[in-house]
């Protein structure tokens, strides 16, 4: 029993990431720029210097392929308010467009859903460095600046292929295209499924399976600012059309370009051709337009089930590569597996036993959701067939949208299906309850007696390419006594906080971009301790309560950020009674 007990603990040791250990992240994507930058500031916290090479081949400021990570670009509400209270702010440069709601095309008529609070919290971006062949140069590449923030966090890029990986006394040794070869204490693929680099971790001979994956079609379209503001404002145009095997359809707006994804069964240029043709699809264009010869397009693949082993010794899958979310909000799935990973790494340690317990029930998690998630997508399908179900489903949201004081029952669900800002979960849940199935078969009913369809786009809102709401000069943004259940991210400008007091403003502290407020609404039930005012134009993003404590129930860690500007905050207030206290 003793000698268990020794060797447990020596085993720990020999896996322990120390000062001066040395990490290579293979693939520079969102999973590998994440990893890095949450692992060398843990490592930091921890009081540990880890060297850390991010091996990436691809300059994400290219144009077309090679800049590219093949993706429909869209950062779902959910991860940009988590990426927001993690200090990381997506700046205009590379939001191409602040999503301010989704239309839904179908045969039988168009609904548009708005967002919860009518705020922009879903970001289009360009991964690389734009369409291929496009003149214009007017946006910043969204892998670029995950990169960046690793690199500035003092992550090395290494901007070449790795070619091979062996192990070498127990360690990883890592081998590139150009012949360099570096031993490292722990390997971490973050290599996507779109390459053929998925045979390095076959020839180590790990047992594992692959991430499944399915193909899918993304292409850019150049029409022009002016002709998307017209004809598609800052809406995701997203389609249920009886295709067959098409699954899924969007339209992103993006700048000059507007992205088109398909995803369904063998998507091929047939199933894109009848897409293209079908008129619900040709109303979002100008009239007349056509599709040139000569367009940016690509068939990638998806990862649709997740590996079943993604860590060995000294190894970890992430991203795609171990576990993504179906279908939706995959860089959303990568944040995940990648913070879980860094987590792992440096407090309980890298031995497969401690990535088997720590790491992979982030991707359980996953993919337990998923498998509810292909219910969900089930269920859309059976309505996709039903044009009776399609006129119930069309009715009862545009009846919702038509009316804020009524329960958004469909538009909730339907919103957070096509964004990917809930667990599938979360969305099935709600779909089954009494209520909404009740109120669904009334709309059905009411649809099949004959009452019109309804059809609701309503007017094309303000194009921005900035997320968040705008407040100006004096704005009152949050009131001191009023109650409130959400947090807010200063994306620009400058706020006064302020204390009322007898009828009269009493400045607090004034705060600038990163910066964030009300965050104790998202602990407890009390009231605003105090008023906010815009000073000047100020953007603010909104971080709601419910996904704020979604997050911290699964990765606890998301707190810090909170708790050290509480703790600070805290402390100031402290000294600066302790200098009142003297002046007395
Ligand atoms: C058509 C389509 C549309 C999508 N739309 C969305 C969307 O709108 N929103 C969303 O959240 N998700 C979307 N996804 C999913 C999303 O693209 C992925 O989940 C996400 O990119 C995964 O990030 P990753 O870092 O794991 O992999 P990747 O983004 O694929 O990055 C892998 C990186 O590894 C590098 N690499 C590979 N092999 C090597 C090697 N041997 N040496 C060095 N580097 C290597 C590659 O160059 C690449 O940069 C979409 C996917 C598809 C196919």
């Amino acid at each position: 029993m003793l000698k268990l007990a020794q060797s447990t603990t020596q085993q720990d040791d020999r896996y322990a990431l120390s000062d001066g250990s040395r990490v290579a992240v293979v693939g520079g994507g969102p999973a590998g720029a994440l990893f890095s930058y949450f692992l060398l500031q843990m490592a930091e916290r921890a009081g540990r210097t880890v060297a850390l090479d991010v091996y990436e081949p691809k300059d994400f400021l290219n144009l077309g392929p090679g800049g590219c990570n093949m993706c429909g670009g869209i950062i779902s509400e959910s991860l940009v308010q988590m990426l927001a209270t993690e200090g990381i702010n997506l700046p205009p440069g590379i939001v191409q467009r602040g999503i301010d709601s989704y239309v839904l095309h179908t045969d039988v008529g168009t609904v548009k859903l708005n967002p919860p609070g009518h705020e922009r919290r879903i970001a289009a971006v360009h991964r690389g460095g734009g369409p291929r062949g496009s003149k214009r140069r007017n946006w910043g590449s969204f892998d670029a600046h995950l990169l960046k923030l690793a690199v500035d966090q003092g992550a090395k890029l290494v901007p070449e292929r790795v070619e091979d990986l062996a192990w070498e006394d127990g360690r990883p040794r890592v081998v590139t295209k150009k012949g360099s070869s570096e031993a490292y204490d722990l390997a971490v693929l973050a290599i996507g499924v779109n390459n053929a680099s998925m045979k390095l971790v076959d020839k180590l001979g790990l047992a594992r399976t692959a991430p499944k994956t399915t193909k899918t079609f993304i292409c850019e379209i150049e029409l022009g600012t002016e002709t998307i503001d017209a004809c598609m404002g800052g809406s995701m145009h997203v389609f249920l059309l009886n295709l067959p095997r098409l699954e899924f359809a969007a339209l992103i707006p993006k700048g000059d370009y507007v992205t088109l994804v398909l995803l369904g069964e063998a998507v091929d240029k047939e199933l894109v051709a009848a897409f293209l043709g079908a008129s619900e699809v040709k109303a979002c264009f100008p009239a007349g337009w056509q599709l040139s010869e000569d367009y940016c397009r690509c068939f990638p693949s998806i990862n649709v089930r997740g590996s079943t082993k993604p860590f060995a010794d000294r190894l970890v899958m992430i991203g795609d590569a171990g576990e993504s979310r179906l279908y939706k909000d995959g860089i959303g799935g990568a944040y995940r597996t990648a913070k879980a990973a860094a987590k792992t790494a440096v407090f309980e340690g890298v031995s497969e036993e401690d990535f088997r317990r720590h790491y992979f029930p982030a991707c359980k998690s996953l993919g337990r959701d998923n498998q509810i998630g292909r219910l969900v997508f089930l269920a859309t399908k059976v309505i996709q067939k039903l044009r009776f179900a399609r006129r119930g489903m069309l009715s009862m949201a545009a009846r919702e949208q038509a009316d804020e004081s009524r329960a958004q029952r469909l538009s909730g669900v339907l919103w957070d299906t096509f964004t990917g800002s809930a667990p599938y979960r979360d969305v099935f849940r709600r779909s089954v309850h009494p209520l909404f199935l009740s109120g669904m078969l009334f709309e059905i009913v009411r649809a099949s007696i004959g009452k019109p369809v309804w059809d609701s786009t309503g007017g094309n809102e303000v194009i921005v390419s900035e997320l968040g709401k705008m407040f100006h000069d004096g704005d009152v943004i949050i009131r001191q006594g009023e109650a409130g259940d959400c947090m807010y991210v200063i994306q620009s400008g400058r706020v006064a906080v302020v204390r009322e007091e007898g009828g009269q403003d009493v400045p607090l502290t004034e705060l600038a971009e990163g910066d964030f407020f009300g965050e104790m609404a998202l602990f407890e039930k009390d009231v605003r301790s105090a008023t906010v005012r815009a000073i000047g134009d100020v953007r603010i993003l909104t971080v709601d309560k419910k996904i704020f404590l979604r997050k911290i129930h699964e990765d606890p860690s998301m707190a810090f950020r909170v708790m050290t500007k509480m703790s600070r905050r805290i402390r100031t207030l402290d000294d600066e009674l302790a200098r009142a206290t003297a002046a007395h």
